[in-house]
């Protein structure tokens, strides 16, 4: 029996620090992970590495994960982003702790916790410009200077600070920053701002107010009120740490959480930014942040992506503290992977070439079997019609065929796929000396699809049966850009869009059973790829396939 538990299975970096806390008793045992989008925008396939990471590690402690939004930054936040995060991560698999946690519920306790900060003369609040701060700053070679309004007493600060929430003073005229080294080595000491002025309306606590913390203050807070355990994130919050822990080591918190950086994923002909996914969206460049060729679990779902695939893929990258990129193609490789064991097989035609078997009767039906799945019976099969004129695809004819070609040419035998072989005996073209039909004779006695003594016959073609099949529309996708890294070199990533990334065949025909299958079922059409039905634009009786992936 296969041995699948945790122990016999190589641990990463992370794992490594989890099972070191364990060993040595810290927090009562727990592992508590969070996984913290800002509602700002839709997941992509970057997020799901961070959901199946923090998720992942809750289910193998048998620990929580808790589901939480960011919500500090008023002007950027969305009740429809917030939406779509939750179907993301549910249709990846996970279930969060409890019900979504926000960190806007904390605000009261987050600005409880800052009135002691200054009160232990930790804070104080800056009546300087943004410019201004921004410019004594200093910078990796020059130590910052000090503000003059850090030497306040502790009862101005608090009444500066308190008249700030009361909204007495214009947006960005005052901060309260925290009091820790204008010379400290690591920039994000330097007396970094706690809570800034922003009257704006917040999607959860309204009006109510004028200030909010910043994020890498509000964070540790959040995660520490949770009892978060591990808190994992990307790579650039490496130089955040000192001030992650300064917060913890500076506030009378209940928990003490510790900050673990991961190497966030970055992939090849994607961009992986919420910000440049937002413009292509925003400037109609995509048809909406789930069009199939986004790089977002709602795109990817539509493209036909499955559940199981993407978390695949995750585990494969596995998680690392360097930066890398990861090929596309690993992303194909997984989704490949999946639907090869579980697409049911079918037959449609994307570019039809009319075939007329001119010695089968007309009005005659043969009706033969098709296994769903070649190699797994249990997948049942099908009945397809055969009749006098079938349609095969464009490509896999040629007049005058190149050296090795086992397709179908004039005087040539190939197979119809699950039918018979057929032979072609004549071509008609039109005017423009296009070839517009063939005309076959087929072989009775290989019904099903061998002749009886023997004969070899290598090329085998998908087709439909003209009378039966039924017309869709087919879409086949390419990648959204035509470099591996767009803007490389700070160009702008638009000038790398792929303006064939998108191709709509409108007169495809596919076999009868086809036809009423449900949006987002998935199907391999034999010969050309993995193919699901369109969720958004199918219509009864007339289904939209999108390729999710070619075969190879
Ligand atoms: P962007 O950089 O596009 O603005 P973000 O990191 O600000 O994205 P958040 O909503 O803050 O987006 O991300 C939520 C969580 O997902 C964070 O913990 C973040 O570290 C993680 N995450 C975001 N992008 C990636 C990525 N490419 N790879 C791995 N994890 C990621
Ligand atoms: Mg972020």
């Amino acid at each position: 029996m296969a041995d699948d538990s945790p122990t016999n299975t190589p641990t990463h970096f992370i794992e490594d620090i989890i099972n070191e806390d364990l060993a040595a008793g810290k927090n009562q045992g727990r592992v508590h992970t969070r996984f913290p989008p800002e509602p700002n925008g839709y997941l992509h396939i970057g997020h799901a590495k961070s959901i199946c990471l923090n998720f992942g590690l809750a289910a193998k402690y048998a620990g929580k994960c808790n589901l939480r939004y960011d919500d500090t930054n008023p002007s950027t936040e969305d009740e429809e982003y917030v939406n779509s995060i939750e179907e993301d991560v549910s249709w990846l698999g996970f279930r969060w702790n409890g019900e979504p946690l926000y960190a806007s519920d904390y605000f009261d306790e987050i600005y409880r916790l800052t009135e002691i900060l200054i009160q232990n003369g930790k804070a104080y609040v800056d009546d300087l410009s943004a410019e201004q701060i921004s410019e004594m700053r200093g910078n990796f070679y020059k130590p910052g200077q000090d503000s003059p309004f850090r030497t306040r007493s502790v009862a101005e600060n608090l009444d500066l600070f308190r008249r700030m929430r009361a909204g007495e003073f214009p947006d960005g005229s005052r901060v309260l920053r925290a009091k820790i080294d204008m010379k400290h080595p690591n920039l994000n000491m330097r007396d970094p701002p706690l809570y800034r002025i922003k009257k704006t309306h917040h999607h959860r606590t309204g009006d109510k107010w004028c200030i909010y913390p910043m994020y890498d203050y509000a964070h540790p807070i959040s995660d520490a009120l949770e009892g978060i355990t591990h808190s994992i994130c990307t790579l650039e919050f490496e130089d955040h740490r000192p001030l992650y822990d300064w917060t913890l080591d500076n506030l009378p918190l209940p928990y003490r959480p510790r900050q673990i950086e991961f190497a966030r994923l970055n992939m090849t002909y994607a961009v992986l930014s919420k910000r440049k996914l937002l413009q292509l969206v925003e400037e109609k460049l995509v048809d909406g942040w789930d069009d199939p060729r986004m790089p977002t679990l709602s795109g990817l779902r539509r493209r036909g992506y499955t559940p199981e695939a993407i978390r695949a893929f995750a585990e494969r990258i596995g998680v690392a503290k360097n930066d890398s990129i990861v090929d596309v193609g690993l992303l194909e490789f997984a989704i490949r992977e999946d639907l090869e064991k579980r697409a049911p097989r079918a037959m449609a035609v994307l570019r039809p070439l009319r075939v007329v078997i001119d010695n089968f009767p007309e009005g005659h039906v043969e009706w033969f079997d098709a296994a769903n799945h070649p190699d797994n019976p249990a997948m049942g099969s099908r009945k397809i019609p055969f009749s006098r004129v079938v349609y095969i695809e464009k490509d896999d004819f040629q007049e005058v065929p190149p050296k090795k070609w086992f397709r179908l040419s004039p005087g040539a035998e190939i197979r119809l796929r699950w039918a018979c072989l057929i032979k072609c005996v004549g071509v008609v073209k039109n005017a423009q000396g296009d070839v517009v039909e063939l005309h076959c004779t087929w072989d009775p006695a290989s019904r099903g699809g061998d002749a009886p003594d023997g004969r070899r016959v290598k090329g085998t073609s998908h087709w439909v049966s003209a009378a039966h099949a039924k017309p869709a529309t087919v879409r086949l996708y390419d990648r959204l850009f035509t470099k591996a890294n767009p803007g490389e070199g700070g160009g702008d990533f638009r000038a790398h869009l792929n303006p064939h990334s998108l191709q709509t065949v409108t007169n495809a025909m596919v076999e009868p059973s086809l036809i009423e299958a449900a949006p987002g079922s998935r199907f391999q059409f034999e010969r050309l790829g993995y193919f699901c039905v369109d969720t958004v634009d199918s219509k009864p009786g007339h289904p939209v396939f999108n390729r999710t992936v070619p075969l190879r």
